[in-house]
């Protein structure tokens, strides 16, 4: 039984500036929810999620990475 939806970090780089930035996206525990890396690229979270630059505020981020989120609470 899981209690929450998977949770992830998105780590994007601004395509105007450069700079780089770390957003945690956590998807809700349905049925169809995305448990992994691979089922979230495929899902349209990632579409749904929205980026604003903190340097420049260009809301055009490019993926450099996604790591998954483990809870070490209970
Ligand atoms: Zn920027």
């Amino acid at each position: 039984m899981h209690d929450g939806g998977a949770r992830f970090a998105i780590h994007l780089m601004c395509t105007n500036c450069l700079r780089r930035k770390v957003q945690t996206l956590s998807v809700p525990a349905v049925e169809d929810a995305p448990t992994c890396v691979e089922e979230l690229v495929e899902s349209q979270a990632l579409a749904q999620m929205r980026f604003v630059c903190h340097g420049c505020e260009s809301v055009i981020g490019e993926i450099v990475a996604i790591k998954q989120l483990y809870s070490e609470l209970a």
